[in-house]
């Protein structure tokens, strides 16, 4: 199964698990969801298991005690019982195109009971279920669900030419170049000047989009 980038998710996604690939751009703390709801009727003991969806959905209580093979109380007697619901650690993560696309908006990631540690800006790719987050009128916001991550390298495996003196050397031709042009610094001009100093325009790429990912830079 080949992998999607964030901004190749389509349509026909939704519903589907696919190999998610995209590069960290935040990560939230740990938080607490709820999976199985477990609800006892303090009147008459009858218990009810309602399945949950971690994190959009609340879980659902029972509007009543069943009229059959319980009481028939209200809601107000159903009680959530924890130490027989499931509750689950997950992660909130958003993802930009790993391919350094710009202007895509970044894809939430939910990763339950994730073990790898990552930090911003590093590439994932992701085991994930595609589902739909929030419909509003028409439009579906879809985000992704899984159980883990992995780490895959920078994008076109160029991270080791980047040392630390050409990433400030790319640093200090983007603002000479933004500072003489109102702001701007032409991607072209940035090359030109970078190959006057011998470093190749895919250490620039690489180092324009840690820029960009930084907040350093909107736009080369
Ligand atoms: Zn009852």
């Amino acid at each position: 199964m080949s992998a999607v980038d964030v901004e190749d998710i389509r349509a026909s996604h939704i519903g589907e698990t696919i190999q998610l690939r995209g590069t960290v751009s935040s990560i939230s703390a740990n938080m607490i969801g709820i999976s199985s709801a477990f609800y006892c009727c303090s009147k008459c003991g009858c218990s009810y298991t309602v399945q949950n969806e971690v994190p959009y959905g609340k879980p659902t209580k029972p509007l009543k005690c069943s009229e059959e093979a319980g009481c028939g109380a209200t809601k107000s007697n159903l009680e959530l019982i924890e130490n027989q619901s499931t509750f689950v650690d997950f992660r909130i993560i958003h993802l930009i195109p790993y391919s350094g696309a710009m202007g895509a908006e970044p894809v939430e990631l939910v990763v339950t009971n994730m073990e790898t540690s990552i930090e911003h800006g590093t590439g994932v790719i992701s085991e994930a279920q595609i589902r739909s987050k929030e419909i509003k009128g028409h439009l579906v916001i879809p985000y992704g669900f899984a159980d883990d991550i992995e780490l895959i390298p920078m994008r076109s495996g160029v991270e080791s030419q980047i040392s630390d003196s050409n990433a400030s050397l790319v640093r200090k031709i983007c603002n000479n170049i933004c500072a003489e042009g109102d702001g701007k610094a032409p991607l072209n001009h940035i090359y030109r000047e970078a190959a006057n100093a011998n470093v190749s325009e895919c250490v620039v790429d690489e180092v324009l989009s840690q820029m960009r990912m930084t907040g350093e830079l909107f736009s080369p």
